[in-house]
């Protein structure tokens, strides 16, 4: 799925070209054998319609002409001051089987208006055809010959479809989206608790956990390049460098294309890579909802991790030297972090202190309302 900004807005791939193609050439094999004895005059719709016409006529493989009109208003005398009329057609369509084409019918009002001027022209025959139909917003009695493809009351763009004047040029449909997704920065100190509780919450509100320090454990383990890199950092207590690990959380991101959301675990710890993930988001248009830290006194944080280097095997957290670094690195490069997300309005607090499951409960709290 990709996204793309147009104007203020984000819109999401929703029909793409080959959904597209298809549709077209069903509708050409249709009026072709509607067709079959006739010269049609198909008459786009213009703008929107003129990359549907284009592809219509390359597929449809009979004798044809085709033509564009465009609508236009202009101030007139009548009670509503304004009067319709269609520019551009020149050629005499006196008894002629016309085919208007259009890119897509809603309500159905533009399409009256032009059938209106249409059915004073003695015409042999005329005919509606429109890629995209909306059944549930049509409201007019008019019958449409040919749908290419009908969608729900949606908001699109692309193919010849604009959202006020941008968006024509992509080939792919795209639908307006909005901020969806819940995206939480589950912060705290190392120990603070955030791998557990991050397992029961992302069951509760059915969202990707990423942990940073998980994945490159997981590097580490199966001895890939990023693994290498990474071990004399973390064996350390160090940061790994903010390229290599903002260049991984991206990657880990985009492998869940249709996620609700993402708990971030151990990232972002450095301002610049709170500013990558803003970004990053940005551009997928979707934003942080919130950094929920929980927040434990020091002591109580070395007491839990040297209890849990009993038995996780990380040597991080077997020796007291590495763990007071891995708090250096905290106090110096990532408690910082609290500002930036405060300043936006979106740091939340919790008490760290107690059984796993009242601080899930606390966090749950926050989470509910983000
Ligand atoms: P954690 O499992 O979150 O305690 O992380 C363990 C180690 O992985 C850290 O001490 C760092 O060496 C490395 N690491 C994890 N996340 C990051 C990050 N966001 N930036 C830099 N290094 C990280």
């Amino acid at each position: 799925m990709s996204i793309i900004k147009l104007h203020d807005r984000f819109f999401k791939t929703y029909i793409t070209s080959e959904m597209i193609n298809k549709a077209i050439y069903k509708m050409a094999q249709l009026i072709e054998k509607d067709c079959k004895d006739e010269t049609p005059l198909f008459i786009g719709i213009l703008n929107g319609s003129f990359m549907f016409v284009a592809d219509f006529i390359r597929t449809y493989r009979f004798d044809c002409e085709v033509s564009f009109v465009k609508l236009a208003s202009y101030e007139g005398t009548n009670s509503s001051g304004k009067v319709k009329q269609l520019i551009g057609l020149t050629e005499n369509i006196e008894n002629r089987t016309v085919i208007i084409l259009e890119d897509i019918i809603d309500t159905g009002g533009t399409l009256e208006e032009i059938y209106n001027i249409f059915r004073t022209k003695k015409l042999k025959q005329l005919k509606i055809a429109t890629l995209f139909f909306k059944p549930d917003v049509y409201k007019k009695a008019l019958h449409i010959d040919y749908v290419g493809i009908q969608i729900p009351d949606k908001f699109i763009v692309g193919y010849g479809l604009d959202y006020n004047g941008l968006g024509r040029n992509y080939p792919d449909i795209y639908q307006l989206t909005t901020h969806n997704m819940k995206n939480i920065v589950l912060f705290g100190p190392p120990g603070a608790g955030k791998g557990t509780q991050a397992e029961v919450l992302k069951q509760k509100y059915s969202l990707v956990h990423i942990s940073t320090g998980d994945v490159f454990r997981y590097n580490i383990k199966n001895a890939t390049e990023l693994g290498l890199l990474a071990k004399s950092y973390m064996d350390k207590g160090d940061l790994v460098p903010d390229q290599v690990t903002i260049d991984m959380l991206k990657a880990e991101v985009d492998k869940n294309p249709d996620a609700n959301g993402f708990i971030f675990d151990g990232f972002p710890r450095t301002v610049s890579q709170a500013e990558a993930l803003d970004a990053f988001l940005t551009e997928k248009g979707e934003t942080i909802n919130g950094m929920v830290a929980l927040e434990v006194p020091e002591d109580l944080l070395v007491e839990r991790l040297l209890k849990r280097g009993e038995t996780s095997g990380r040597a991080d957290d077997q020796d007291e030297e590495k763990i007071r670094n891995r708090f250096n690195e905290y106090n110096t490069k990532t408690a910082i972090l609290k500002d930036f997300y405060d300043k936006q309005g979106k740091y939340y607090g919790v008490n760290g202190v107690g059984s796993i499951e009242d601080i899930t409960e606390r966090l749950s709290t926050i989470f509910d309302e983000l």
